[in-house]
């Protein structure tokens, strides 16, 4: 890997960050805050949220065996995504590479930026080769995207691809594990100190339950993460937020009964699509949805909304003709997306 001071914007390695009065004082416990121009009355939510986190980051370093130094906490994973960015890529002159299709938040991210964005096609089992990625690239690629199970294919990225491509890469390569508390597989976050150049996100919004408190994880070198602390918004995660985030990690174990509902759920479903006569395939997945060829996307879409049920239409994207996206919801749910499937009418 080049030196982080190499990969990061000359602006923002040099930038001395926004000093709130939350970071200014870090001492023993004091009774009397006339510090921040907070309102006295209206406790708790009169005072600004702590900055970094700590109490959260100390519960999530226990639970994803991460150093709580290890880890940015933003408003949603949206956030990091932006902030890496910000980070590393020069508007107008620095690239990235991203497999495709994928997640279209990074390229979003990448045109606001004005960062160029390159596309590397997975293969017919919706898989990626290093070299290929490597050979999209060039000296002004600062960052590559993988997606682990890949939205909106489904599907686990062959690790060993993954770890060549860390090894051959020398710019920082982020690893969306969005998905993965759905894939069996063992989360990237434990390979940081291997893999300097490494950054794993993860989210709240998924199998945690929270989309709505937006909270999403990255995980990378402590050098990266301060980077990172040093240009995000100084209170960009909310106590309210913060607050419900530490009461879902006290229910963990509901979190993982869910996980496991819906696995379960997710290999019913798959089972009766394949029966239906509008599903022609539906693919492998290790995520909370399934990727579904069907006869006739654009239709099929528009008789489920007519009947109330929204999956997502992803016929245009790369590689997905005729296919839609259909999230694992309850079984009462699902039962009714397959009884309406069921009465379509090519
Ligand atoms: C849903 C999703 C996210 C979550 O983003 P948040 O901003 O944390 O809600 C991130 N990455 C992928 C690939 C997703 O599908």
């Amino acid at each position: 890997m080049k030196a982080l001071k190499e990969l990061t914007r000359p602006n923002i390695w040099n930038l001395k960050p926004y000093s709130s009065a939350r970071d200014e004082y870090k001492g023993v416990a004091a009774s009397v805050f006339l510090d921040a121009n907070e309102n006295p009355y209206n406790d708790p939510y009169n005072r600004y949220p702590d900055p970094l986190q700590g109490n959260l980051k100390e519960e999530l370093s226990r639970m994803k065996k991460v150093a709580p130094e290890r880890i940015f906490l933003g408003n949603g994973s949206d956030e990091a995504i932006d902030l890496v960015y910000r980070a590393f890529c020069e508007p107008g002159k620095d690239n990235v590479v991203a497999i495709d299709p994928t997640y279209g938040m990074y390229e979003v991210c990448a045109d606001v930026n004005n960062v160029s964005y390159r596309k590397v096609r997975l293969d017919a089992h919706f898989q990626f080769s290093a070299e290929a990625m490597v050979a999209a690239s060039d000296e002004n690629t600062k960052l590559m995207f993988l997606c682990s199970p890949n939205n909106p294919t489904g599907n686990n990225l062959h690790r060993e691809e993954i770890i060549r491509l860390l090894a051959a890469f020398d710019g920082l390569v982020v690893v969306d594990e969005a998905y993965c508390d759905f894939s069996g597989e063992r989360s990237l976050s434990q390979s940081l100190s291997e893999y300097p150049n490494l950054i794993v996100l993860q989210t709240f919004s998924k199998a945690w339950g929270c989309a709505a408190i937006r909270l999403g994880m990255a995980f990378a070198s402590e050098e990266i993460i301060a980077v990172l602390n040093k240009i995000k918004y100084p209170y960009n995660v909310n106590l309210l937020t913060q607050q419900r985030a530490l009461e879902a990690l006290r229910r963990h174990e509901e979190v993982e009964r869910w996980v496991e509902i819906l696995c379960e759920e997710r290999a019913r479903l798959m089972d009766e699509l394949e029966k239906l006569p509008c599903c022609v395939t539906v693919y492998p997945t290790h995520a909370n949805f399934l990727l579904v060829k069907v006869t006739g996307a654009k239709r099929i879409y528009a008789y489920l909304v007519k009947e109330g049920i929204i999956v997502r239409n992803r016929s245009h994207i790369t590689l997905c003709d005729d296919c839609l996206r259909i999230t694992v919801g309850k079984r009462e749910e699902d039962d009714l997306l397959l009884e309406t499937l069921a009465k379509y009418k090519p």
